[in-house]
């Protein structure tokens, strides 16, 4: 298949914005920017273009995707029995990098939420994503558009690399400024529970709503058999094909540790120094911002360089630390070495 690239600066950009609309209108895919990471989106409204973006990513199918709107009317077409809590988490944090599951309305077909009673939904910040949206009449269900498995895409390049050929057209646009995905919180439990965490902290969600709940998943490995309450949880995930070790250390530890490894990559913080083999700096350890805007960008360096191990700097779990460490330890299938 021929893949469009279609270039677009800004919203000014009508007639290309009005040409990924009509190839969603159509039952086509498209990869989009939004502020997390690059989205592969398709109309949330058809099953055949749902199964078109499974098929491009090889998405395992029984994980659920998210559902991405433009505004609070397009919110009561595909959830219904809204909650309280979801309004004050709108008011505070739409547009921009939150996700809500809540009860899923007719509307939202088997495709979208795989088996589940529930739809997960965000209305994003990012203004050519929201004018897509809009200009298709569309809710558009989008995960990240990356092969599964491999680490989501922040520049329409990672995008390019991974999916040229398998879809329809990808808006080729500006980096991603979070870099990381949405965080996602469910409000159909008694408690609301923080499911995956991302650029909204879980202090910040505590201030606005009260208690909630991190699932077991957000820093552990699930059991065999054990269920988890966002499927994409369970998967190997964010892996470069190099073997990755996440090291929690004090900073000259991590250097006297990494300095005695052969065929290694260091993937440091600014702070880091007297690292003797090859590093790559993701951000300072001061600014966890910066790290989740790197990380996805530094794990697809790694196997770039072709080098066989990478040890890794982990970062505070706290903040945004939280969903960097979340995404690392699934990168690193949980080997999590502590000095
Ligand atoms: P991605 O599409 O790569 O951004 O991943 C979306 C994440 O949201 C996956 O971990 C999904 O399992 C999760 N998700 C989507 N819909 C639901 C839902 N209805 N309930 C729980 N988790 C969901
Ligand atoms: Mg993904």
């Amino acid at each position: 298949m021929e893949t469009k690239i279609i270039k677009i600066g800004g919203i000014e950009d009508t007639a290309e914005i009005k040409a990924a609309a009509d190839i969603l209108k159509n039952g086509g895919i498209v990869a989009i920017p939004t502020e997390t990471v690059y989205g592969l989106a398709s109309s949330a409204l058809s099953d055949t273009a749902i199964a078109k973006v499974f098929t491009a990513k090889g998405r395992p199918q029984d994980n659920p995707l998210i559902v991405h709107i433009c505004d609070m009317e397009m919110l009561d077409t595909v959830a219904v029995d809204i909650p309280k809590s979801a309004y004050l988490l709108a008011e505070k944090f739409w547009p921009g990098p939150l996700t809500m599951v809540l009860k899923k309305s007719n509307n939202i077909s088997e495709s979208v939420s795989r088996g589940l009673d529930t739809v997960a939904v965000r209305m994003p910040s990012d203004k050519i994503a929201r004018e897509i949206i809009a200009v298709s009449g569309l809710p558009l269900a989008a995960p990240s558009a990356n092969t599964s498995g491999k680490p989501s895409p922040t520049t329409a390049q990672h995008v390019i690399d991974d999916l040229n050929g398998k879809i329809d057209a990808i808006i080729d646009s500006h980096d991603c400024t979070v870099g990381v995905e949405s965080t996602v919180i469910s409000l159909v439990g008694e408690v609301p529970r923080l499911l995956r965490p991302g650029a909204v902290t879980a202090e910040q969600l505590r201030e606005t709503i009260g208690d909630i709940e991190i699932d077991n998943a957000v820093l552990n490995e699930l059991k065999t058999g054990e269920k988890a309450a966002s499927p994409g949880m369970k998967y190997k995930h964010y892996a470069p094909a190099a073997t990755v070790y996440l090291v929690e250390a004090e900073s000259g530890q991590f250097a006297e540790f990494v300095n005695t490894k052969t065929d290694a990559v260091a993937v440091c913080f600014d702070e880091d120094a007297g690292i003797t083999v090859p590093c790559i700096s993701y951000g300072s350890c001061k600014n966890e911002i910066t790290l989740a805007q790197n990380l996805f960008k530094v794990l697809r360096d790694i196997d770039k360089r072709g080098i066989k191990n990478a040890y890794i700097h982990a970062p505070s779990k706290s903040g945004v630390g939280l969903a960097v460490y979340n995404r690392l330890i699934r990168a690193a299938a949980f080997r999590v070495i502590k000095l």
